[in-house]
């Protein structure tokens, strides 16, 4: 069964999968790992635009990626990330509240025939298993890493989700809501919108990402980092990195180790060589280090314009 509720309130009296562009969700149930009712958002109103609020954006749930990093609003780091991902023919068609709540990558939660952590099982079977793409920090049961590149750059620009239910939205961390959303695989909730508060007085973003192959694919790491520099020093410094933990992370040791000195490419060797604190890679997953250490590095050339 299908349902096409138009308002908030008529999608909180459902029950079933939500689907948006649905370019994850109907490969799911194409492979039969998804199943029953879906609530298609298309004739859903209200959550398709992107509003200039107090100098950030409120964009909403249901806004195509593609729109999202086309508008002259969107900082940098979010902007490119939007840009840089999937395909072009995807972020045409999948929203920002789908990307959120995308389910894990993981091939045995992808293939119908396994039952895993995600799936109903009891055992996480990647990680006595092939692991190869999955998270370097050992963060949780489930060794698929989250993967979300919105929710990385999100992160990074400290944005907060509103989610929807009958009692009215509710705010929260994005990092929280797209663990919540993406890998709990619980009763679905309404991603309403993103709110992103507007970028620090003179600072400067970029995004990198590493990957397998030239693209159409999840990256093995993805950073967004984001800087002040005033004459020459660092002054305010953010690094969220993606594709190495069930969540996006924080890298607060490599922001600490910038804070307070010279925007320089010394200094910013040695920051990002904190990147991988607190990693404890899997047997197969070793090789995501040097690759963090390395983009993290490479991210705060680029947005510091060193070389
Ligand atoms: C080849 C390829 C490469 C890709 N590379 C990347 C990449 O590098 N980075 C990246 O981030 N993604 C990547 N993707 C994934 C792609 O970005 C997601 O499939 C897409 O963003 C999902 O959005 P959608 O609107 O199509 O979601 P749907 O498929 O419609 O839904 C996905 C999930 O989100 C839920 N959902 C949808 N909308 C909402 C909402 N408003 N509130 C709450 N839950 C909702 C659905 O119930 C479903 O569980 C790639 C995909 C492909 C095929």
């Amino acid at each position: 069964m299908i349902r096409f509720p138009t308002d908030v309130a008529a999608v909180a009296e459902t029950t079933g999968e939500l689907r948006a562009g649905g370019t994850d969700l109907m490969e799911r149930r194409r492979s039969g790992r998804a199943t029953g009712p879906v609530v298609d958002l298309r004739d859903l109103a209200g959550l398709d635009g992107i509003e200039v609020v107090a100098g950030g954006l409120r964009i909403g749930g249901t806004v195509r990626i593609a729109a999202l990093a086309a508008h002259p609003g969107a900082p940098v780091g979010l902007a490119q990330a939007a840009g840089g991902l999937a395909t072009p023919q995807i972020r045409a068609i999948a929203t920002v509240g789908g990307n959120l709540a995308q389910r894990v990558r993981c091939w045995y939660f992808r293939n119908p025939q396994f039952s895993c952590l995600q799936s109903g099982g009891s055992s996480c079977l990647a990680r006595d298993g092939d692991h190869l793409y999955h998270s370097c920090f050992d963060d949780r049961a489930c060794v698929a890493p989250h993967p979300s590149s919105l929710a990385c750059a999100l992160l990074a620009y400290d944005a907060t989700v509103d989610l929807g239910g009958a009692e009215g939205p509710v705010t929260v961390p994005t990092a929280l809501a797209a663990l919540l959303k993406g890998q709990l695989g619980g009763a679905p909730v309404l991603v309403r919108a993103v709110n992103v508060p507007a970028p620090l007085p003179g600072e400067r973003a970029a995004y990198v990402r590493a990957i397998a192959r030239a693209r159409a694919e999840w990256p093995l790491v993805e950073v967004v980092a984001r800087v002040v520099v005033v004459d020459g020093v660092v002054t305010a410094a953010r690094v969220a990195v993606g594709g190495v933990a069930g969540h996006p992370l924080r890298r607060e040791a490599v922001e600490a180790a910038l804070i307070g000195g010279p925007a320089d490419a010394t200094r910013i060797a040695a920051a990002a060589a904190r990147a991988t604190d607190g990693a404890q890679p899997l047997p197969m997953t070793a090789y995501k280090l040097p690759l963090l250490v390395g983009s993290v590095q490479e991210a705060l050339e680029r947005a510091v314009g060193v070389s």
